[in-house]
């Protein structure tokens, strides 16, 4: 039995431990990642994990490690390769073979946000932070939606990993001698010099310079590239709300890469187009305050006066609401009806969705144009009934009685 539970243990902790350490799994990517989700994990994985965020937690530290481990291996063909077919085993006699050993995981950290390897430090320098504007339609803020918007920024050059050289070799500036900067003369008048201090013009300041310049960036250190973000917009989420990407501003290797802030406003409808039927709900054409919406619901003489009318209001997701009045009920021109939780959703509400409400004005339009016998009709059963009708409206407003009577108020 003992003999059986120690064999049982033997076969079962070489696989745990495996397990734990697999590269693919550490990253949270396929087996079959592309280069590019590649170096998006480790992004988002290495900000997450690196010390300076959680200084003194030994388990967290011990993870950006892995994670950088993780990603060098796989970043090169051939290693992973290696790790493909015959995993750690492999890449251990791989580097015992005197082959590439892995990096320091604070340089692999700032070759993709700059800094040297470091953030969140007082004194370091930080590069500008990088805003962006997306408009989304309203749909979006009302159902939620995800946006993948492209964007061309400044990137650390991958080929040079961020040197400018060729070779990886820099060199102390003849000029300056490593100081960056040169004393000149500047003759201000006739016999009359002054000395000035300038930036060096052969290194730029650098006070250093590259025999042979990296291919890919031309000696400058970084390249223009595009790169896609996920933009999240939330239930409810405000108009101009921003969204903040941390350290995925430009990058440099002189400073640790800014935020990359996205403000996320609303599309105006677009007519006419709406290829989608989804496009041109009424719901499209609501307007937002808030958590309020409004919509103007144009009404005719005879619906807002006698009632007896439905109206069939077609909602940002598709649902309907419902507006009608019974036969006799009136609507006055521009009066407001609230219809309650048919609004924005309320963002971030945490007992569930709450709603706020739908304002509904309505505009009533006279017929400008009659028949004439139709325009005599009514005229006569005006005549009928204006008399019997018993309500004075100068009096109702309140307002004091004409000199001459019989101005000609009434109801009708
Ligand atoms: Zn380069
Ligand atoms: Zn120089």
């Amino acid at each position: 039995m003992l003999f059986k539970l120690a064999w049982l243990l033997l076969c079962v902790l070489p696989l745990v431990a495996l397990c734990a350490e697999d590269y693919y799994k550490l990253l949270g990517i396929e087996k079959n990642a592309s280069d590019r989700e590649l170096k998006k994990a480790y992004r988002t994985l290495s900000k997450k994990y690196h010390p300076d965020k959680n200084p003194g937690d030994e388990s967290v530290n011990q993870k950006f490690v892995e994670i950088a481990e993780a990603y060098e291996a796989l970043s090169e063909p051939e290693t992973r390769k290696i790790y493909d077919q015959y995993g750690h085993e492999g890449l251990k006699q791989h580097k015992e073979g005197g082959h590439r050993q892995g990096g320091n995981p604070f340089d692999l950290f700032s070759r993709f946000f700059g800094g040297g390897g470091h953030f969140g430090q007082s004194g370091q320098r930080r590069g500008p932070n990088m805003e962006v504007r997306v408009a989304v339609p309203l749909r979006d803020f009302y159902n939620g939606a995800e946006h993948e918007i492209a964007l061309e920024k400044q990137a650390i050059c991958s080929s040079c990993e961020g040197s400018g050289s060729e070779d990886g070799k820099t060199d102390t500036c003849g000029k300056c001698k490593g100081h960056g900067m040169i004393i000149q003369k500047a003759q201000l008048a006739p016999g009359i010099f002054q000395q000035m201090q300038m930036q060096c013009d052969l290194c730029g300041g650098k006070g250093t310079t590259i025999q042979h310049k990296c291919k890919t960036c031309g000696g400058s250190r970084h390249v223009r590239e595009v790169e896609t973000f996920t933009v999240n917009i939330e239930k409810g989420m405000p108009k101009g709300a921003r969204i903040n990407y941390e350290n995925e501003g430009d990058e440099s290797p002189d400073y640790v890469a800014g935020d990359l802030i996205v403000q996320v406003v609303e599309k105006d409808p677009e007519l006419g187009k709406g290829d989608e039927k989804h496009d041109r709900t009424d719901g499209t054409f609501f307007r937002r305050k808030g958590n309020d919406l409004f919509w103007r619901e144009v009404l005719s003489l005879r619906e807002a006066w006698l009632g007896d009318w439905t109206r069939n209001l077609t909602h940002l997701d598709g649902h309907t609401v419902q507006l009608s009045r019974k036969r006799g009920q009136v609507i006055q021109p521009n009066s407001v009806e609230v219809v309650k939780n048919e609004g924005m959703p309320i963002w971030r509400h945490e007992d569930g969705p709450e709603y706020g409400n739908l304002h509904v004005e309505y505009t009533v339009i006279l017929p400008d144009q009659m028949d004439k016998n139709m325009e005599k009709d009514f005229w006569n059963t005006w005549d009928k009934w204006r008399r019997k009708s018993g309500v004075d409206l100068q009096k109702d407003a309140g307002r004091p009685a004409p000199a001459a009577a019989g101005s000609g108020h009434d109801e009708l």
